[in-house]
């Protein structure tokens, strides 16, 4: 009884938390580094018919930059995008009804490694700045299987940049994800799972600053009016703020690695 009581208190915190983390993210554009242009570039570089009648997914799509944007420069596709945050997917179906796209985006409350997909049933899977929720080796090789032939993966996925790096950021990164890889590490798991590459780039600055961490900055104050400043709410604070100060501090080493791959 005493084990199921914490239990049940264990989940009620961490539904707290992502209440906290929905509330100081929703009203941003975007919940991860990346841009407008970067997406646009990363659609040039899958080389499709944008034209076409194209099936998407736009997985960890959070509020929904990338579902808007692709549904912009690609008029007859049609976007399914997920999220397991309803939260975030109640943001982007405002979005897309205020831009008049909702008959073409379609929010789904999944999480990313339990699909109620068909197997090639899409012709791209796009994910930005999500991948490393379930790890990216897991992602391509369960999500791969929901390309068509010939379809296209576009993925970004934090990534070291040079080939040795301080151990502060080592051991920073080690904790937080171990999977952090140099980019030819990552194709070779596109390869391995079916997928090979056809473009890779490195999210500019910007993607990370001025398209992330500035606009989430200019909300930590009310956020934390909001809450009170709870334990909790500056907890979550102060860990942006370290993580804010890492990329600061580290930029030359990391950033997200964009990577599109045809499944074979
Ligand atoms: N693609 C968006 C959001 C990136 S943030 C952008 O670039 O702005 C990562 C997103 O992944 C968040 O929206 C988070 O809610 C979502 N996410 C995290 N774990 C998930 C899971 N297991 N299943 C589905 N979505 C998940």
């Amino acid at each position: 009884m005493l084990a199921k009581q914490g239990f049940i208190k264990y989940i009620i915190q961490i539904m707290n938390e992502l209440e906290l983390l929905i509330d100081l993210h929703k009203d941003n554009d975007r919940q991860g580094p990346g841009s407008d242009t970067e997406t646009r570039k990363a659609l040039m570089l899958a080389g499709l018919d944008h034209s076409a009648s194209l099936k998407i997914a736009d997985i960890g799509c959070g509020t929904g930059s990338a579902s808007l944007l692709l549904a912009d420069l690609l008029p007859n596709a049609d976007i399914t995008a997920v999220d397991f945050l309803p939260g975030f997917l109640d943001v982007l179906r405002m979005r897309a009804e205020q831009r008049g796209l909702s008959n073409r985006i379609h929010p789904a409350a999944h999480s990313m490694d339990d699909l109620p997909f068909e197997e090639a049933q899409f012709d791209l899977i796009w994910s930005e700045g999500a991948i490393y929720n379930m790890g990216f080796e897991e992602g391509i090789q369960y999500w791969s299987r929901f390309l068509k032939p010939g379809g296209i993966l576009a993925v970004s996925e934090i990534t070291w940049l040079t080939d040795s790096r301080p151990t502060e950021l080592k051991e920073h990164w080690q904790k937080e994800y171990p999977e952090i890889d140099p980019a030819s590490a990552k194709m070779k798991i596109l390869e391995k799972h079916g997928c090979s590459p056809v473009g890779y780039f490195v999210l500019p600055e910007n993607c990370w600053i001025e398209h992330y961490y500035t606009p989430l900055q200019n909300r930590f104050k009310k956020f934390l009016a909001d809450h009170n400043h709870s334990d909790k709410a500056q907890e979550i604070i102060t860990n942006e703020e370290f993580e804010i100060g890492l990329y600061k501090k580290y930029k030359a080493f990391y950033s997200y690695g964009f990577y599109i791959a045809e499944k074979i």
